[in-house]
């Protein structure tokens, strides 16, 4: 991304990574093709024990409340068009709701797509590479993943053309390297992200870093002003 020099990692993941001297950036030394991607994510789907016990959505929930309040994003005047992109089975899309936000969800994998549609949530079930959204939005939320595609410049590039000018990108991502899956393809620095975000259109001006209660992972949150 910032053409680093990448050097190997000593890790016992599945995959050979590299981390970049410059930015920190690390990825896997050979991406795996479109189509088995697509294909791992179509397999994969929630947990049962996630999906029954309603603490474990409350808690989820009052985390995304948390980091919403966290990066000060206002409920919204006159237009309010906001897209969860990799929306999961909804939990951002009906805190969004809740908050006055007409949202909309992309979601690749149709188990957890359905999910969300039966909450009443309208979500479209494809690739983000694919999708073709009508309109622009005023708020285009994106967590965990921008770590799982391939080409995370073309995905911003791509959300920067559906984000108004003057719209926001809220971002969460895992600062610890966790590649002991296949999903993971990258890990971002705070410095990689900035750069990554500068490239594309955005200009970053919130930050912050927390632990995850439900999987005690590090992870940064970041909102940025599209360009
Ligand atoms: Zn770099």
């Amino acid at each position: 991304m910032c053409r680093g020099l990448g050097l190997p990692i000593r890790a016992s993941w599945m995959h050979a990574h590299l981390r970049c001297r410059r930015c920190d950036l690390i990825y896997v030394a050979d991406l795996p093709s479109r189509e088995n991607l697509v294909a791992a994510y179509q397999r994969v789907h929630l947990d049962p024990y996630q999906v029954q016990h309603k603490q474990q959505w409350q808690a989820w929930m009052q985390h995304k409340e948390l980091t919403l309040d966290r990066l000060r994003i206002a409920a919204p005047a006159g237009s309010r068009r906001a897209l969860d992109v990799g929306c999961g089975e909804g939990r951002m899309m009906l805190v969004l709701r809740q908050r006055g936000w007409e949202v909309e969800g992309l979601e690749l994998n149709d188990v957890l797509a359905r999910q969300a549609r039966e909450l009443g949530l309208n979500v479209t079930t494809t690739a983000v590479e694919h999708a073709s959204p009508a309109g622009r939005y005023q708020l285009i939320t994106m967590s965990h993943l921008l770590e799982h595609v391939r080409q995370p410049l073309q995905v911003l590039r791509q959300v920067h053309r559906w984000i108004e000018p003057g719209g926001l990108l809220v971002l969460e991502t895992p600062l610890s390297p966790d590649f002991d899956n296949i999903d993971h393809l990258y890990c971002f620095s705070p410095a990689a992200l900035i750069l990554a975000l500068q490239r594309t259109g955005f200009a970053p001006h919130r930050f912050f870093d927390y632990v995850d209660d439900n999987y005690h992972h590090h992870n940064l949150a970041c909102v940025a002003h599209r360009m």
